[in-house]
């Protein structure tokens, strides 16, 4: 059975673990290794290797930031395939979308090889007589990274490329579900030449988060998961002085108009339902149907759903997999009970959908609940699993109404052939992410992403423009040379210019 250790200073921590926690191949149900959990003398360990290389790192050219970045982009993309195995063995998505997690990695990694460009001043020649002033952007020092499962790759690496091509050093913790990821990514960069404690990788649970959180030499922290853990991280991390990013949960409402192309609408609502097992942070959970659509759409989902092939992520053919684990498959379903028990209509019951895997394996097929009223639990909670609800409006101004009042503004999406319906919704939702015709509208790694409402905690969304923000402080010099016309002593501020 494989031990998955933390990753401190350059190599794997060799100390013996005081806590461990169990990982499992979700599609057999069988464990397939133990992970360290960290105890604080650990937290102090990653930390410390953090803060002692940080002097040599912020000094460091952008050429070797960038050239670093450079060879882990070629070392990442050589190894892809790799990487994707190593998802799809702890978190149990399928190989083709374990690829295109690393893929979508890839272009995060790419934005962040571009540091030279990114971490160009302002400079203003004479705004006073012989004054120059230029602006400069700074590393922060030890930033943490916390990341959640359902990205084990691709997570991780909205925020590590950004925050050591920016200067600073780094201590991420993945999820103790499918650790051995960020271990990998570790080793790769390491290989392309990272000095040793740039990057640390440390393992756990909640005595990790909090020793990050607490930690005096931790300047700042970037967190991605549920939204009461992403409140609870944003305020404990604010209180105790840093600046913190804290991207939290989901329910994304696809709007569906009468003029769309309805066979476009339904093959979307399920591959965003259902792709990943709606383990997606953007997986699409409410389809909005705004009538007269309701009965002809959900019976062009339904029907699409009955073929879907679920099993075993490894094995051909296979489009969707397992949950993650057997915890959150039983969580996942007791909202199909729920949903059953609060009158809504259960057009495809995902509990006897055929799965081709092991009899072990962490399986639900994928659900359709009609009919479903807002104040139904499996319309406001965030169930995170393939549970899709239908819920059927009168008007467009219904369903701008409906998606503006939910807790969340992660992502959304329109369906529809009218630009003008197109135009006012991206104007009027208050969401932060928006798709027209494009059911998961995930910004490509030039832009950034994140949510608005309870769906992000601070100001700043991840990787991009965005990221290099949060991953920089700004100094502004003024600077003056010695000129024989100076004007002697002056108490005011500065007026005859
Ligand atoms: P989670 O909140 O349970 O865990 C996220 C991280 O927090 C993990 O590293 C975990 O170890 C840690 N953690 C868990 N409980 C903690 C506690 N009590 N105190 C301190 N730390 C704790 O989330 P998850 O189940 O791993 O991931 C799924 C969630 O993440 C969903 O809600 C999903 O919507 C969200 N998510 C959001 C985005 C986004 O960009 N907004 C992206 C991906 C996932």
């Amino acid at each position: 059975m494989t031990r998955i250790t933390h990753w401190i200073n350059g190599k794997p921590w060799d100390g013996v673990a005081s806590r461990t926690g169990e990982v499992y191949d979700p599609a057999t149900g069988n464990v397939s290794g133990t992970v360290d959990f960290a105890a604080q003398s650990e937290v102090d360990a990653a930390v410390s290797a953090a803060a002692a290389a940080f002097p040599a790192w912020r000094d460091s050219s952008l050429a070797k930031r960038s050239n670093v970045l450079f060879k882990f982009r070629e070392l990442l993309a050589a190894r892809k395939g790799d990487l994707a195995a190593i998802v799809t063995a702890e978190h149990g998505k399928v190989l083709d979308d374990a690829g295109g997690e690393v893929q979508r990695a890839l272009e995060a990694v790419e934005f962040a090889c571009g540091i030279p460009h990114l971490l160009k001043g302002g400079f203003s020649e004479n705004v006073s007589t012989k004054v120059d002033v230029y602006s400069i952007q700074q590393p922060l020092g030890v930033v943490a990274v916390i990341s959640p499962f359902n990205f084990p790759a691709m997570v991780p690496l909205w925020f590590v490329p950004n925050a050591i091509a920016c200067g600073n050093t780094v201590v991420l913790k993945p999820s103790e579900k499918d650790p051995s990821a960020a271990n990998f990514i570790a080793e790769l960069l390491a290989e392309a030449g990272l000095p040793d404690g740039v990057l640390n990788v440390l393992h756990g649970d909640k005595v990790a988060v909090d020793g990050l959180l607490e930690h005096k030499t931790v300047k700042a922290v970037s967190f991605v998961g549920s939204t009461p853990i992403a409140r609870y991280v944003y305020e404990t991390g604010t209180s105790h002085g840093k600046r913190v990013q804290a991207l939290g949960g989901a329910k994304n409402h696809m709007v569906v108009l009468p003029d769309a192309d309805l066979d476009l609408a339904a093959d979307a609502a399920v591959s965003a339902g259902f792709g990943s097992a709606g383990e997606r942070c953007m997986a699409i959970s409410v389809v909005v149907a705004v009538d007269p659509v309701g009965d002809e759409l959900v019976d062009k989902i339904s029907s699409r759903m009955s073929g879907l092939h679920v099993g075993d992520g490894r094995r051909a053919g296979c489009e969707m997999g397992p949950l993650v684990t057997r915890a959150h498959r039983d969580r996942v379903e007791s909202y199909v009970e729920a949903g059953v028990a609060s009158g809504a209509t259960l057009a495809v019951d995902g509990r006897g959908h055929p799965v081709d895997g092991a009899a072990g394996g962490f399986w639900l097929g994928p659900t359709l609940f009609d009919r479903v009223r807002t104040d139904m639990s499996i319309y406001t909670d965030e169930i995170f699993g393939p549970v899709l609800s239908v819920v059927r409006v009168p008007t467009y101004d219904a369903a701008m109404e409906l998606v503006n009042s939910n807790q969340y503004g992660n992502g959304t999406a329109i369906f529809t052939n009218d630009g003008g319906a197109a135009r006012r919704f991206q104007n009027e939702v208050e969401v932060g992410m928006v798709g027209v015709n494009v059911p998961i509208p995930v910004p490509v790694g030039y832009y950034s992403f994140g949510g608005w409402k309870d769906s992000l905690f601070g100001d700043t969304h991840a990787y991009g423009p965005h990221g290099i923000h949060f991953f920089t402080r700004s100094k502004v010099v003024t600077n003056r040379w010695l000129d024989p016309s100076h004007g002697g002593v002056n108490l005011g501020f500065p007026q005859n210019i």
